[in-house]
Parts: structure tokens; C-alpha cells; sequence
């Protein structure tokens, strides 16, 4: 089953409505979907998704990362797996959006050959997974409503972007609790919007507020580990690192600092599935959280991180919203949801076909 051709396509997906974070707004999603033929004509798709500000991966990089990519790993058996993952991850440093993509699409073939869906392959049974389901930032009146009508579709766990305005994100934090009542859990992601301080002195404003969240998401910026532990060591609720691991190297930097409960795990950020494995493991090893998640991606990508979490017992926190946020899913199949419950296709590999 050799690699006979690796190509790129780019598929626009524009949202429902802009999507806003401390670190950037989107209208829609740049969709690089990525094939992988092989000699016995099992073709392998994947997709990354371009985002810069995080990962440093533009459209064109992950492009030209991809035609490298291929012609690093042309010719190879992919039931050689190891071997080829081998090759992807070392053939150029960084590219990992890029090398995801890739990655997805080699579970794919494997998963196609051994007629299996990949969550099954990696060990899995059809575990629920609940996603949350984030409230965009607004105006009060406008979060309390969209908050209100969450719930009312039957989500029980929202997100909210915060790290732009202290202030104004503790009244924010208030007109959503006040609007969706005490059982909804909240959770809060800064986006590395806030200095170690600052993280702090707003937990202990939302704990004076008697406003209950269950998780604090990469409130200082990415390279701060000392910050990461500062917050963690002086608030109650968990800290979450999100742009802060992108490795499993970095996974273990952190957790040998203490300085989080846990890590939230995205395929464009680590490089796919291979290395996600190994971070679920050291961190699973170290006694600490895992949740997963993904950048504003489609269906595709979304639907290789479900097939992962499904798979792993200690992943246990999933947000995996993104695909509600798109007009329509670039491809047919993956994963489908009612309400807040996903459901993951039972065909063989990641169960996405037909662009
Ligand atoms: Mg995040």
C-alpha cells in the first residue's frame, strides 16, 4: 500500500456568524484538505486549517509543507506505519497544522485497510462525548440571550472567551450565569490574554461574585510556564494550557513545573494523531486532565479529534463546537450531532468522504 500521490485542496467554509477571540475575529474557515492516494487505490483525507496567530501556519505554508511532506514519504508501504509517522515528524521541524493533515489522512488508509473506523483502531468503543458549546463575545444582553438559547438546544456545558476587557468579562460572566441558572458549567478560556496578576486578581473577582466556572483555559501568554503555575498555584478552579503545549515535549515541561491540571489537546497544534497519543500518555501518566479540542475547523478535522477522544479514557473533556459554527460541512459524513451529543460515523477510518 504505497504512498503513490499527496495533493492539497482548498475548500472555503464561511461561518454563521464572526467568531471572536482575544488573539483574532473569523468570518470563515480556510479548509486545506489534503489526499493521500496509494497503489491499491485507497485514498486517505485529511485537513488543517491555517491559523497563524497560534501555530504560525498560513495557507501557503502548509501547502508548501505538504509538497515536502510528500516527497519525504513517496513510496512508502503505509502499513509500515511507524516508520512513516517516523518520517513525517522528522523529515522539517514545526509545519504541525501541516503534518496533522497528513496524519489524519494516514489513519484514514489505515483505518480503510484494516476495514475498521479509526476509533476502533485506536482501542475505543463508542464512548459518549458530550461537546460544549462556546457563547460568542457580544454585548451583555446579547450573551445572556445566546446563553438562554444554548441551554434551551440542550448544551449543559458553555464556554466563554474571555481576556480582552477585565471588567467588562466580569459582567459578562455575570449576565450568563444569572441567564442560564447555577447547574450549567462554565467554562472560561483567556486566550494568553492576561498577565500572571491579572489572571488572579480577576479568578478572585469572579470567586467574590460567588460565580462558579470549572475551568480556566491558558490565561497568561503561551511561553510563560512560571505564569501557567503563578495562576495555577493561586486559584481554585483548573488551569487548562492550550497554546501552551503543542508537544508532547512541551507536555512534559509543563507538567514537570506543576504549573497546570490539565492540557488541551489539538491536532493542529501537536501534529495529529501520532502525537496526541503520546501526550494523552504522559499526561494520563503524570496524573493530570486532558481535554480535547480544535481551532475553528470543519467537519473533517473535528471529526479525526473525536475519533481520538473516543479512543482514549483519559480524555474527558470535549470541545469540539467548531463544525456547529459553519454554514455547511465541506465534506459528506463524520461525525453528526444532536444537541450537545456527537456521534461518530461507524465506517471504516475517519468516516469522511465525497468532497
Ligand atoms: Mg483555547
Amino acid at each position: 500500500m504505497r504512498i503513490t500521490d499527496i495533493r492539497t485542496k482548498t475548500i472555503i467554509t464561511p461561518l454563521k456568524k464572526i467568531f471572536k477571540t482575544a488573539l483574532r475575529s473569523v468570518d470563515e474557515i480556510e479548509n486545506i484538505c489534503v489526499f493521500i492516494e496509494t497503489d491499491t487505490g485507497v485514498t486517505g483525507l485529511g485537513c488543517a486549517v491555517p491559523t497563524a496567530v497560534i501555530t504560525g501556519e498560513t495557507a501557503m505554508s502548509i501547502k508548501g509543507a505538504v509538497k515536502n511532506i510528500y516527497e519525504n514519504l513517496s513510496g512508502l508501504d503505509v502499513r509500515d506505519f511507524e516508520i512513516v509517522m517516523q518520517r513525517l515528524h522528522s523529515c522539517m521541524v514545526g509545519n504541525n497544522s501541516a503534518k496533522a493533515a497528513v496524519d489524519m489522512a494516514l489513519y484514514d488508509i489505515i483505518g480503510k485497510f484494516y476495514k475498521t473506523p479509526l476509533y476502533r483502531f485506536l482501542g475505543g468503543d463508542a464512548k459518549r462525548l458530550e461537546t460544549d458549546m462556546t457563547v460568542s463575545i457580544g454585548t451583555l444582553e446579547e450573551m445572556a440571550f445566546d446563553a438562554r438559547e444554548v441551554v434551551k438546544n440542550g448544551f449543559n456545558i458553555l464556554k466563554l472567551k474571555v481576556g480582552i476587557d477585565p471588567d467588562f468579562d466580569v459582567k459578562r460572566l455575570k449576565a450568563v450565569r444569572r441567564a442560564v441558572g447555577p447547574e450549567i458549567r462554565l467554562r472560561i478560556d483567556a486566550n494568553q490574554g492576561w498577565s500572571p496578576k491579572e489572571a488572579v486578581f480577576f479568578m478572585e473577582r469572579i470567586a467574590r461574585e460567588n460565580i462558579c466556572i470549572d475551568l480556566l483555559e491558558q490565561p497568561v501568554h503561551a511561553k510563560d510556564y512560571k505564569g501557567m503555575k503563578f495562576v495555577r498555584d493561586n486559584t481554585d478552579v483548573p488551569v487548562y494550557a492550550d497554546e501552551s503545549v503543542f508537544s508532547p515535549r512541551d507536555a512534559m515541561e509543563i507538567i514537570h513545573m506543576d504549573a497546570v491540571d490539565g492540557i488541551n489537546i489539538k491536532l493542529m497544534k501537536c501534529g495529529g494523531i501520532y502525537n496526541a497519543l503520546k501526550i494523552v500518555a504522559i499526561a494520563e501518566s503524570a496524573g493530570i486532565g486532558c481535554m480535547i479540542g480544535s481551532m475553528m475547523e470543519s467537519h473533517i478535522g473535528v471529526t479525526a479529534a473525536a475519533h481520538l477522544a473516543a479512543a482514549k479514557k483519559s480524555i474527558t473533556g470535549y470541545d469540539l463546537d467548531a463544525p456547529l459554527f459553519v454554514k455547511e460541512n465541506p465534506a459528506q459524513g463524520g461525525i453528526t450531532y444532536n444537541a450537545s451529543a456527537i456521534t461518530l460515523p461507524d465506517l471504516p477510518g475517519l468516516g469522511v468522504h465525497s468532497l
